[in-house]
Parts: C-alpha cells; sequence; structure tokens
C-alpha cells in the first residue's frame, strides 16, 4: 500500500486495521503534506514501534528526477522515473495567481494524435493515482514551491486511466493534503465520450479541457484517431452535459497550425459548431516538436480569435512557455527513451 493512495477517512480505516490509531492518520498526513517529511523515522510525535508498523505496511517512496530542465521564462520540466523504469513528465509554471503544475497520467499514450510527441514513444503503462500525486510532492519538493493548482494535461489520456484520475483527484483534493478544489484543478482529454458522461456525474467542479484541434470530423479524424470512434457531433454533445451537471464552462484546446486549421474559414465553423454550447476556446500557439514542421507561429493568430469574439464565443490564447526546454508534452521522454 502507498500512502499516498488514500485520503484521510481511508487512512483512519486501513490505520485501524493495520494496528495504528486513528488519530495517527492526520498526523502522518501533516507531516507528508505541510512539513514534507518522507522518512517515517523523522516524524517525531509517532511511537518508535507505530513508526516500525508504518514502514512494513505504508510505502512512502516518490519517483527519482530522472532530468530536469529549467526554461528561461522559469518553467522547469521534469522527467520522473518511477522505480520500475517507467518515465513520465511533469511541468511547473508560475503565473500570477501562483504556481501550476501540468502531470502526467500515463506513461506514453493510445490515442495516436499525430501532433504529439507523447504517441512517438510506446506506451508503457497506466499511472496508478498516488504516482500522479507523488509528481505534485517531488516537484514541490525539489522546487520549494506551493503548487496551488493543477492540470492533468502531460502524457496520457485520464480518461483512458479512470479509475487512476479519480482517486487522484479524490486525494489532492483532501483538505487534510493539498486541498485543492475543484475549481483549481483541470482535467483534458482527446474526447472519450462516455467517460466525459461518467465524470459530469460525480459532479466534482472539476475544469474540463477538450483537445479539439480541428473543425471537421474528416480533418479531425486524420490527427486525432479518437475522433474515428466518437466524432465531434458527440464530443459536443458531451460537453453540453458536463456544463448541465458541472455548471463549469468546458475548454476547448485548438492549437493553432500554420496552413493546416488557422484560415478564417476555420474560425467560422468553430464558430458555429461551438455557438450553444457554454464554452471558451484555448487557441494555442504550437510548440515546435522538430519533425513536424510547426515551427512558426500562424500569422492568423489575432484574425482567428478575432472572428470568435465576434461570434460570441470567449477566446483565451495560452501563453507560451517553456519553449526553449521541450516543454510540450511528450517532448522530454521521446528524446530520452528513444
Ligand atoms: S495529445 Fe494527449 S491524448 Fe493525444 S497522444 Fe498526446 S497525450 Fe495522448
Amino acid at each position: 500500500m502507498h500512502i499516498l493512495s488514500y485520503t484521510h477517512n481511508e487512512l483512519k480505516d486501513l490505520f485501524e486495521k493495520n494496528g495504528l490509531k486513528r488519530y495517527r492518520a492526520l498526523q502522518v498526513l501533516d507531516w507528508i503534506y505541510n512539513k514534507k517529511v518522507f522518512d517515517y523515522s523523522l516524524m517525531t510525535n509517532i511511537s518508535k514501534e507505530d513508526i516500525e508498523l508504518l514502514k512494513t505496511s505504508f510505502s512512502l517512496e516518490l519517483p527519482q528526477i530522472e532530468k530536469k530542465l529549467v526554461s528561461a521564462d522559469g518553467t522547469v520540466k521534469y522527467l520522473f522515473r518511477y522505480s520500475d523504469n517507467a518515465t513520465v513528465e511533469s511541468v511547473l509554471m508560475d503565473y500570477d495567481y501562483g504556481t501550476s503544475i501540468c502531470v502526467s497520467s500515463q506513461s506514453g499514450c493510445k490515442m495516436g494524435c499525430v501532433f504529439c510527441a507523447s504517441s512517438e514513444v510506446p506506451f508503457s503503462r497506466n499511472l496508478l493515482g498516488y504516482e500522479i500525486t507523488a509528481q505534485i510532492l517531488k516537484a514541490g519538493l525539489d522546487s520549494n514551491k506551493t503548487i496551488s493548482r493543477a492540470v492533468v494535461m502531460g502524457i496520457g489520456e485520464p480518461f483512458d486511466n479512470y479509475d487512476n484520475l479519480v482517486n487522484f483527484l479524490n486525494v489532492i483534493n483532501m483538505k487534510e493534503g493539498f486541498n485543492m478544489g475543484g475549481r483549481r484543478i483541470t482535467v483534458s482529454t482527446c474526447g472519450i465520450v462516455p467517460k466525459i458522461y461518467e465524470f459530469a456525474d460525480l459532479c466534482l467542479q472539476v475544469n474540463l479541457s477538450v483537445s479539439l484541434h480541428e473543425v471537421t470530423d474528416e480533418k479531425r479524424s486524420a490527427i486525432m484517431p479518437i475522433n474515428k470512434k466518437y466524432d465531434i457531433a458527440s464530443l459536443i454533445k458531451a460537453c453540453e452535459y458536463y456544463f448541465e451537471k458541472t455548471n463549469r464552462r468546458v475548454s476547448f484546446e485548438y492549437a493553432l497550425i500554420p496552413n493546416q486549421n488557422d484560415s478564417f474559414d476555420h474560425a467560422r465553423r468553430l464558430s458555429s459548431l461551438l455557438k450553444n454550447v457554454m464554452c471558451y476556446v484555448n487557441v494555442i500557439p504550437v510548440n515546435p516538436i522538430d519533425n513536424m514542421k510547426t515551427h512558426q507561429n500562424s500569422k492568423n493568430l489575432s484574425g482567428f480569435c478575432a472572428i470568435l469574439k465576434e461570434n460570441g464565443i470567449p477566446v483565451t490564447i495560452r501563453r507560451e512557455l517553456g519553449r526553449d526546454i521541450e516543454a510540450a508534452c511528450g517532448q522530454l521522454r521521446r528524446q530520452h527513451d528513444i
């Protein structure tokens, strides 16, 4: 059992079953999440006998930092390695409102989006919930920063690892731990429609972000194979349901790729697709991936956004962070593991 897999209530029950007093759960969580201590022997208010019990029953292991890159803009990218050699990436980003972390949910990804470096290295395995949580703790320890927001937008498709995702969300939401409210958490999906409905029914108040990137099924299927299974119409319907259940606007991610999806006609079609959806569009000037000829930002960026706004669609432009350190999802793992 890994200690980071459990919420306070779950831990109280488990401690009792393992011969520990229930109140120890709160003490241990305080050492881990507030005092950042990852060695039971250093938890001075716990008896020696209980320290031995904890050591034999509950792992506290965190992943190793295999590589760390620091951008000129302060963005930090980690390549973490778990004990079975599976690797993932996490990115720490500073904003006016605090420090945010982008975490990975799988080592590799099966979804095969053609623009994504994560699909170029073979899928290794799902991460367990505690392994996703551990990315936040390890990055916080290393950087000495308080991480107040989390985005599940790194390597992997979170809804392809649904149960572990939900375990992770419950743990980081716990008030005795990170106490990260749903509104400070974003989950990003390529569009696994049935899971959007299931997730909506949990009513977690988590922000949902959907990678859209194209406006017709033909073109989207060519770059995102998931679209062959769940087309744009069914995806948008699921997003409407998400809003109905959670009252949270869905964010549609749209990576603007010169001469591919950045024409003003694309902007008009996108507006028409989303005209009845409570959402906003997050336009992403693409991070360059060296073999994909996407080195330049689209010249149509401002005109594209203007058309969406004219049509009543709220638009944000993602701030470019970490361009100099291969901060797009999967680029570091690809460079390291191929
Ligand atoms: S964009 Fe997301 S879903 Fe698509 S291959 Fe990359 S990690 Fe997987």
